[in-house]
């Protein structure tokens, strides 16, 4: 699998564990959304329980505190008497007094047909006297002996109240008439509404008698019968009210819809009675606790995984970071690693490069017992041999055998050439050829001093320009205008330069284009010599190849391959570099040696 699909792969397998964290998450938050609304919602009715039996409390208190005053009026003298016809002038009075005493909306006597006899408003406009109230429920109990009990609206005042009224028995226990009471609950109302819950009373009919909300009382729970209608229209209970039905919905045992807002539903029956006492308390309340339990545990959520990415971020980093300390460990060690093998080789290089130099000095030491013998050998019999020539020659009758002198002369010349070159050979390192003066072949010390290479390319083209005028070969010198200061022995460094110069003219013999190009310049603190021709070129040998003595391409006779070998020495005795390299066909082809030197700056010469 490549790269990239493992990658992708990742990639998706992750957004995937996003997707499965994300319902989960969302899931969690319903639950706790749906178990924190279940507790509240159980809590809040746990309230209202104890709410509605305080209300209720207060409401019993309300209606029982007047229960038995109507029997201990009924059995009141005066009453009595006003009952049976008599004195009630003064009972109306009396009533009056009991009224204001006991915070009472009024009391009043009815005869056995419902006609007030005597009340205690005798003397307001509204009085009760003379009216007849023989169709209100709790008289015709009251009449039928029994405690009457009634809630409504006043058929004389028109305002609302609590009626309680009991028999009045004479001696013999028979009716004689029926003493009433009515109590005002507007204050228990204006108690309730002053609290801001929403608590109500409704009746059989489900009519909303007493109410903390004004906009709900004498409204029917449920839509009334036609019926119920007429029994309460008999009974005058609500007056002119319309007793309109509530926007009123049962939604569950505890949960009921008021006016479009759904509400926990709590009722408690008043004893006594055939009221029911309810209490309503918003359900908005306790969804906007359960949906702030819901932001808390989303905010904990948050937090939590906030936490837990931080915690995981640090450990990434400290994993990263610590990988990249192994990471640089490694870099060092591969650093130091392949500084050794770097070390390695180049003890390895210079070890070659010693034993190459071991191999060629010692070479070049039996080159030098050699040509010590050689040269020894030889160098008598061809001084001998050139004076019998030179005597020969003196003898002869001119004319008469001179070519052969000449070819002897030539022959003789060039041994004495070949054993000149041996004899570079024949001497202890710092030596130099001296044509003979020290010891058999000739050692002469090596003389430094400071050079301008440009004399020394001028010395030596004085020597080789017969060469390049017999060879018909072109010459360019390019030369530097300041001299070129190092420090050297002149004559050795002049040898070096015709050796150079003298082997481009051979590789030039049969070339069709005959150009030697000389450049002696200075550059970087280096002094430099070059010789450059259009001969054939080196055919991709290199230097180290070239300078190894007795390597040599010439005909048997016209060379022996110590030419480089003896400039290589010289320039490696003036601590130089003898180069070389082949000219591309592009560029004109042919060879190019050069002879790089340290440059001679001011200073103390060196010994
Ligand atoms: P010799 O000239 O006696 O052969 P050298 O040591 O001077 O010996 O040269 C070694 C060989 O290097 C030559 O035989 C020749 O093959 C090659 N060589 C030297 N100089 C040049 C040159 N300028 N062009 C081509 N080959 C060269």
């Amino acid at each position: 699998m490549s790269e990239t699909a493992i990658g992708q792969r990742v990639w998706g397998i992750g957004r995937l564990w996003g997707k499965v964290a994300a319902v989960a998450v969302i899931g969690l938050m319903v639950l706790v959304f749906f178990t924190a609304r279940s507790y509240f919602e159980s809590l809040e009715l746990q309230r209202a329980q104890s709410r509605v039996t305080l209300y209720r409390s207060t409401l019993l208190s309300a209606l029982e505190r007047y229960q038995h005053l109507p029997f201990v009026l009924a059995h009141d003298p005066f009453v009595l008497r006003a009952a049976q016809g008599f004195g009630r002038q003064q009972l109306n009075a009396r009533l009056a007094s009991f009224a204001s005493e006991a915070d009472l909306d009024a009391i009043y006597l009815m005869d056995r047909t419902g006609l007030t006899v005597a009340a205690s408003n005798y003397d307001r406009d509204l009085t009760f006297l003379n009216q007849n109230y023989g169709f209100r429920p709790y008289f015709r109990a009251a009449l039928a002996g029994e405690r009457g009990q009634f809630f409504g609206i006043g058929a004389t005042t028109s305002r609302p109240g609590y009626f309680i009224a009991e028999p009045v028995r004479n001696t013999d226990g028979a009716i004689v008439g029926v003493v009433a009471l009515k109590l005002d609950l507007s204050g228990l109302e204006r108690a309730w509404s002053d609290g801001g819950e929403t608590v109500f009373v409704s009746n059989r009919d489900g009519i909303v008698l007493l109410s903390s909300e004004p906009s709900i009382r004498y409204r029917a729970l449920d839509a009334l019968s036609a019926d119920q209608r007429r029994a309460i229209q008999a009974r005058k209970q609500f007056g002119q009210e319309a007793l309109a039905p509530l926007d009123w919905k049962r939604l569950g045992p505890d949960q009921v819809r008021l006016n479009g807002v759904s509400h926990l539903h709590v009722t408690a029956p008043i004893q006594g009675s055939d009221w029911v006492l309810h209490f309503l308390s918003p359900e908005r309340d306790v969804l906007t606790r359960a949906w702030l339990v819901v932001i808390g545990a989303a905010i904990l959520a948050i937090v939590i995984s906030a936490a837990g990415l931080y915690l995981r971020i640090r450990r990434v980093r400290e994993s990263l970071a610590e990988s990249q300390a192994a990471r640089r460990k490694l870099q060092a060690a591969n650093i130091d690693l392949a500084r050794e093998i770097e070390e390695r080789r180049e003890a390895e290089r210079r070890l070659e490069k010693a034993q190459t130099e071991l191999a060629r000095t010692s070479k070049l030491a039996a080159l030098g017992q050699l040509a010590a013998s050689v040269t020894h050998e030889l160098g008598q019999p061809i001084s001998a041999m050139k004076n019998y020539l030179a005597a020969a020659e003196l003898d002869a009758v001119p004319g008469e055998h001179s070519e052969t002198f000449s070819r002897l002369s030539s022959v003789v010349g060039r041994m004495e050439r070949l054993t000149q070159q041996l004899r570079f050979f024949a001497r202890p390192s710092g030596a130099g050829v001296d044509g003979g003066a020290n010891g058999a072949v000739g050692l002469k010390p090596v003389d430094m001093k400071p050079v301008d290479l440009k004399d020394v390319w001028h010395e030596a083209f004085a020597l080789i320009e017969p060469d390049l005028d017999g060879a018909g070969i072109k010459l360019d010198a390019q030369l530097s205008d300041a001299p070129v200061m190092v420090q050297g022995d002149r004559l050795r460094l002049e040898q070096v330069v015709v050796n150079l110069c003298r082997n481009a003219v051979l590789a030039m013999q049969s070339a069709p284009r005959r150009k030697l190009t000389v450049r002696v310049e200075d550059a970087d603190d280096l002094a430099q010599l070059s010789i450059r021709d259009t001969g054939p070129g080196l055919g991709g040998l290199t230097i180290e190849a070239l300078q190894e003595p007795f390597v040599t391409t010439r005909a048997s006779g016209e060379g022996m391959g110590l030419g480089l070998a003896i400039s290589a020495e010289i320039v490696k005795e003036h601590d130089g570099r003898l180069t070389a390299r082949d000219i591309p066909e592009q560029d004109g082809g042919g060879a190019e040696f050069t002879v790089t030197l340290p440059l001679k700056t001011e200073g103390p010469s060196r010994p």
